[in-house]
């Protein structure tokens, strides 16, 4: 079950500067640290703990010594000063502990089908980005079919309108399902008698042909194959692309992030090189996004490396996207059922109805069950022991309540077969969640990476399923108030918005459509910026150095021009060790 590479050494980057141990001075981009200096602006919010009045801030090298009013400032008062503006307001730098910055780096080599409102329209693109790429693979990323007339996705037949002999593949938003025309198929090896296999589905018409449509496990063998193209295309200038993407996230105010997905390639490369912001990287195999991760147990272990490029949970996947793996009780699922059909009836739009089906239902004693689950019983619980007997802690994808459980009863399995405790694993999205299990996880200690960005985001698929009404999506409340250790992450690209709309999403839940999304499960905004700040360090293993603005902390802030739950705030700055990293351009 281990790859041909299993034997490989594995080197850590050398700490970057002796002095500050951590810090990511030397990093060309960055200007080097100032000796002593005293930092002021209108408010500056420290976080956790909180600091009420504080103005100042005096910085030494990177790390912060003093927080307190500007009128308190401790003697010797140092002689450099930087004075923000009485309208800046400081934030701790923002975590991001589930990002996929290996992902985001490559769309700008992809058409972009985001707001596609039909698969036509999806060729289309593709077309005209075929053109401007005349060779190799052609990727398109970003539709989302619940927004696409009818609910209708882009098929083999339809891509292959756009290539007859380049391999051309389209992925949705969210990185679980897509579809290839005939030489991307063929490319992989997936045709007529390609097994069906568990976790993943290659669909299929009525006289058995591959539709070119795949699902879970499935799709992320083609998904990865247009990846690896992309990237031999990008060739070297792919460091160029990485800091392209770093401005990006240091433009929303971000200092850290957790890249939930990184093979033993991405690695090697991402620790040559020398990146403004910090990243905690999370092992994942080498053979494709959602392949069981044996590979990555030869790699680096969580916890090695330097709090600015380490070595975080290993991932896993318990469940799908959209086919998130829910479990509804007979009764709920037969109400919503009832209300999906007469909404669609009397909107005339089919969409819901498409939904449901896609959804791949079935009725079972206990219930309603839908969606796909990465793992038979019993299977998710030998990677994780064994993960955890090499020294790795684990963070599992698990978005529908079923994935959650399942997710839950591999950790409680593996810790009885290992006797080693699962205290600070991770449950990554847990967008629905029953009751129960919310106690079950405390209990095992884990901590819990959620998205407010994608409740607000995929708010007319919550809408038109009507389960908004049937379940909790994203119940930030609820997992706060049962006691688990949160963070607000982004899981970008896979949702629109910034870093702070993700955070005010957490406690306004004002959805795209304007109106709000189960109010009742908004956290108040102390709340949201701990989980997007200190919650996000702690479950990215830093939040010894990093995650507030504390004495003997990097100094990590964003720079903001107001209140940071106010939608029309702005990022000015983003300071990373106490160095300005990112300024928003002077305008034109
Ligand atoms: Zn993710």
């Amino acid at each position: 079950m281990r790859g041909p590479n299993a034997r490989r050494a594995y080197r850590l980057a050398p700490r970057k500067s002796p002095r500050v141990g951590w810090a990511p001075h030397g990093h060309p981009l960055l200007p080097l640290p100032m000796p002593r200096a005293l930092i002021t602006a209108g408010t500056i919010y420290t976080g956790d703990p909180p600091r009420p009045g504080a103005t100042a801030m005096v910085v030494d090298r990177g790390r912060i010594t003093w927080t307190g009013p500007a009128t308190e400032v401790p003697r010797p008062v140092p002689r450099e000063r930087i004075d923000l503006g009485d309208d800046a307001v400081v934030i701790p730098g923002l975590v991001d502990s589930h990002q996929h910055l290996l992902d985001s780096q490559l769309l700008t080599g992809f058409a972009d089908l985001r707001g596609v409102r039909s698969p036509e329209e999806a060729a289309e693109r593709l077309r005209t980005h075929a053109a401007s790429q005349p060779e190799g693979w052609i990727t398109g990323w970003g539709y989302d079919a619940a927004e696409t007339d009818g609910g209708r996705r882009p098929d083999g037949r339809l891509l292959d309108t756009v290539s007859a002999d380049r391999p051309v593949i389209v992925m949705e938003s969210s990185f679980h399902q897509g579809a290839g025309n005939s030489a991307a198929l063929a490319a992989i090896g997936f045709g007529r008698d390609t097994p069906q296999s568990f976790g993943g589905e290659m669909e299929r018409d009525r006289r058995g042909e591959p539709t070119g449509i795949l699902w879970e496990r499935a799709f992320s063998v083609l998904a990865w194959a247009g990846r690896k193209a992309e990237l031999e295309r990008l060739g070297p200038s792919s460091t160029e692309r990485t800091l392209e993407a770093c401005r990006t996230l240091l433009a929303q105010g971000i200092t850290h992030v957790g890249e939930a997905l990184a093979s033993r390639d991405d690695i090697e490369r991402l620790q040559n090189e020398s990146l403004p912001l910090g990243f905690t990287l999370m092992p994942a195999s080498g053979n494709g996004a959602f392949a069981t991760p044996w590979d990555a147990l030869d790699g680096p272990r969580s916890g090695q490396g330097t709090p600015h490029m380490g070595i975080g949970h290993l991932k896993l996947f318990s469940d799908g996207g959209e086919r998130c793996a829910l479990s509804i009780p007979l009764s709920r699922s037969l109400r919503q059922t009832t209300a999906i059909v007469r909404s669609a009836i009397s909107d005339r739009d089919p969409t819901s109805l498409r939904v449901l089906t896609t959804a791949k239902a079935t009725v079972t004693p206990s219930g309603f069950q839908s969606g796909t689950l990465h793992y038979a019983p019993g299977k998710m619980a030998d990677i994780m022991s064994a993960a955890l007997q090499r020294g790795f802690t684990v963070a599992v994808h698990a978005l529908g309540n079923l994935g959650v459980r399942s997710a839950l009863d591999a950790y409680q399995e593996a810790r009885s077969r290992t006797g080693i405790d699962v205290a600070g694993c991770r449950i990554e999205h847990a967008m629905f969640i029953d009751d129960a299990d919310l106690e079950r996880a405390a209990d095992l200690g884990l901590r819990f990476s959620m998205q407010p960005g994608h409740a607000v985001a995929y708010v007319r698929t919550l809408r038109i399923t009507k389960i908004e009404r049937f379940m909790d999506p994203v119940a930030m409340r609820k997992v706060i108030d049962a006691g688990i250790p949160v963070a607000i992450s982004s899981d970008g690209p896979t949702a629109p918005g910034s870093a702070l709309d993700n955070m005010r999403g957490a406690w306004d839940r004002i959805a795209v459509d304007g109106k709000p999304i189960r109010p009742d499960l908004a956290i108040t905004k102390t709340e949201a910026l701990r989980a997007a700040t200190a919650g996000g360090a702690e479950a990215c293993g830093v939040a010894e150095v990093k995650g507030s603005l504390t004495n003997g902390k990097q100094a990590d802030f964003a720079v903001l021009n107001g209140d940071p739950f106010d939608p029309a705030t702005r990022v000015r700055q983003t300071w990373v060790a106490g160095a300005k990293a990112w300024e928003q351009p002077a305008p034109a």
